[in-house]
């Protein structure tokens, strides 16, 4: 595995990267030692009122937003080119920095590029209006205009890709930004920046702050410069950046938190079912907004199909996330593996029974939760309720069609859900029924880009993805135009003076 360096990570502000104002910073741990990798600048309400000043600056002066689509699009399109070139550097920091298994950040890179190139023809198609002709004097026509400074505050969980999801619309529609990554996963958005750097983008463009939530990330959401936020993180954090926002009226789009119910009937392709669903879980480390965290399994396949999860369970490899081999890595921090840890004391308190996978010895100092399944739960429990985060998966058994869809309807999140079964009638009047933004039917999480992505109830307000970014970040303008003569009231004219 080709190494590569890393130095101290700067704040990119208004084409160079910069010292904090206060020349403060906090040390960057691996996952893996639990050692720290590097240096970063840490933000605070002077750096981000310094980045918003150039986004501000680049947005109201600079040729950015009034340059043609066409030559605005090369630039996205040399950052697409960029991320490939530089695609496994990418991956390598993405792995050093989140602990998330090489060969699944490898994909991430990759996916990452697609955003930057779809955005950059969904925007040459999308930037027309609608003109409609009224009557033989009146026109009326829309145009698509740029917002302004697009706030962008993203979660440590696949972070490169989450990011490039929010910066490649925001900049393709002709906004200006400025990121506030996650302070646990800085490596990757300031190769983002440096990026950016290189594919040449006019000063203050894109801009790039790292600190902490509470600091930064709050200093951005309340800038009355800031036009709107694009928020993807927990759904308590989501609450807060609203009212927060609420002052300086931001338009706000939440890509929040999530405990998706995959559901199993005994008519299913049981093989692909299982499949899936261990993928689903235990993929990404289990910090996975749309991880199958809950499975109801069907009375009559429930104890075959807890001993196929068992032999899954007991065979997943957990390592090195350097490893090509390695399918589970360790967790982002040791403050989250400790909320991990201790939601399996709490599955332990509420009467489940614990199965668990290896951890090898060349793991001990790393954040490592081995893959982990709960059984004797019921849809009560805190388990099955709360958003773990990690690679624990929540059985329960059901008997009936209607009881399955009660108890994956019974919580306060809708991200996802996912429905293995061969009658398809079912499949679809479930899928209807079910709360969640997304469903899957028999098939495990894949999404064209074209598709929009996003959760009901506490999982998220708007969508992202598709045209429904780009509708979140331009501004619809309607302009009505006299283009004959047109019956005007004459108010004022008829009462004699
Ligand atoms: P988090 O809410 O703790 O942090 C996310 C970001 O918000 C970070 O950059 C953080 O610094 C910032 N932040 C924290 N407090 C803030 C405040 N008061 N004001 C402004 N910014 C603030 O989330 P996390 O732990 O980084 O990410 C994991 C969560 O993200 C999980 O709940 C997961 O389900 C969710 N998630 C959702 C999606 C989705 O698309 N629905 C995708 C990925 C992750």
């Amino acid at each position: 595995m080709k190494q590569f360096k890393v130095d101290k990570v700067l704040h990119y502000i208004n084409g160079k990267f910069v010292e904090g104002v206060s020349g403060r910073q906090f040390q960057n741990i691996n996952p893996f030692t639990n050692q720290s990798i590097n240096e970063v600048a840490e933000g605070f309400k002077e750096d981000i009122d310094l980045a918003v000043a150039a986004a501000r600056q680049a947005f109201d002066n600079g040729p950015w937003r009034t340059m043609s689509v066409g030559e605005r699009m090369k630039y996205i399109i040399k950052i697409a080119d960029l991320i490939e070139e530089n695609a496994e550097e990418i991956s390598y920091l993405e792995s050093l920095d989140t602990g998330l298994p090489i060969s699944q950040t490898k994909k991430q890179a990759a996916r990452a590029a697609e955003n930057f190139r779809f955005y950059a023809e969904m925007v040459k198609s999308r930037l027309v209006g609608e003109a409609y002709q009224v009557d033989q004097s009146f026109i009326n026509y829309t145009i698509h205009k740029p917002v302004g400074v697009a706030g962008l505050i993203t979660p440590w969980n696949a972070p490169f890709m989450l990011e490039t999801w929010k910066v490649a619309p925001a900049l393709a529609t002709g906004n200006t930004c400025v990121l506030k990554p996650a302070e646990w996963s800085p490596l990757t958005a300031n190769k983002l920046a440096q990026i950016i750097h290189e594919a040449g983008l006019p000063e203050g463009v894109f801009n790039v702050v790292h600190g902490f939530g509470e600091t930064a990330g709050a200093a951005l959401v309340a800038h009355p410069d800031v036009q709107l936020i694009s928020f993807t993180g927990e759904t308590k954090t989501g609450s807060e950046i609203m009212k927060n926002g609420a002052d300086t009226l931001k338009r706000c789009s939440m890509e929040l938190g999530g405990k998706s119910p995959a559901i199993v009937f005994a008519d299913a392709d049981l093989e692909s079912a299982l499949d899936a669903v261990v993928w689903g879980i235990f993929s990404f480390n289990g910090e996975r907004c749309t991880a199958n965290s809950r499975i109801f399994l069907q009375e009559s396949i429930y104890d075959q199909f807890v001993d196929a999860l068992k032999e899954r369970v007991s065979r997943i490899v957990v390592g090195d996330p350097m490893d090509e081999a390695t399918e589970v890595g360790p967790l982002i921090h040791r403050k989250h593996w400790e909320n991990v840890k201790n939601y399996i004391e709490i599955a332990r308190a509420e009467g489940a029974e614990i199965i668990s996978g290896q951890i090898p010895e060349s793991c001990r100092n790393g954040n490592y939760v081995a893959p982990t399944l709960l059984l004797n739960c019921t849809n009560d429990m805190r388990v099955a309720q709360e958003e773990i985060f990690g690679p624990v998966m929540v059985v329960i058994p059901f008997k009936t069609e209607e009881e399955a869809l009660r108890m994956a309807n019974d919580v306060k999140y809708g991200l996802a859900a996912y429905i293995w079964t061969s009658d398809m009638k079912r499949g679809h009047r479930l899928a209807h029924a079910v709360e969640s933004g997304m469903v899957w039917v028999n098939s495990p999480n894949v999404r064209d880009l074209r598709i929009p992505f996003g959760g009901s109830k506490h999982s998220g307000i708007g969508r992202e993805g598709g045209h429904y970014s780009f509708e979140f970040y331009t501004e619809t303008q309607v302009i009505h135009v006299a283009v004959g003569n047109p019956h005007i009231p004459k108010f004022g004219k008829t009462r004699k003076a």
